[in-house]
């Protein structure tokens, strides 16, 4: 899923990849020119030509940037959630906020009833959930001694009767 941006226009051309134009994903660096790809759009591009898009060098020179500084400052970016709509979350939580905090997240109900909704429903829901548990399970033992009782009226009524 492509992020979105804050102020796209404000970061640094150093840390775009020069095939997608956006912020890198999992930066990978040309041996010959240095230039700075996202591993996808480089492995896409190799589909179709084997060589550099910036430098033509032919064969497989890329390798993963490991520097702290640039993929720190990538993960420093801002990004904004569609769903919640806030807007302050750095890229490298992103993930962080999808799986575990984003309030408007679609998520199961975590006691497996089916149930799905938003996360800021779920805890009422997990709460309301458990009471219908707990009732269905109070209620069907009584529910059940009813049902038999009831059966053994009813074959005694409906029995031929041993007249005298
Ligand atoms: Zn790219
Ligand atoms: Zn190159
Ligand atoms: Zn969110
Ligand atoms: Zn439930």
């Amino acid at each position: 899923m492509p992020y979105r941006y804050i102020n796209e226009n404000q970061i640094d051309v150093e840390l775009k990849c020069s095939i997608c134009d956006e912020p890198l994903q999992s930066p990978v660096n040309c041996r010959s020119c240095g230039y700075t790809y996202c591993q996808g759009c480089i492995e896409k591009w190799m589909t179709r030509q084997a060589s550099c898009p910036s430098c033509r060098q032919q064969g497989n020179q890329f390798l993963p940037v490991i520097s702290r500084v640039v993929l720190n400052q990538l993960n420093r970016l801002l990004v904004q959630c569609d769903l919640c709509e806030r807007s302050n979350i750095e890229r490298g939580n992103f993930n962080d906020h999808m799986s575990s905090t984003c309030p408007k997240q679609i998520v199961d109900c975590t006691d497996n009833c089916g149930w799905k909704g938003m996360r800021e429903n779920l805890e009422e829901h997990v709460q309301r959930c458990r009471l219908k548990k707990e009732f269905s399970a109070r209620m069907w033992p009584v529910l059940k001694k009813i049902l038999i009782f009831l059966a053994i009226v009813l074959a005694f009524y409906l029995s031929p009767r041993s007249s005298k």
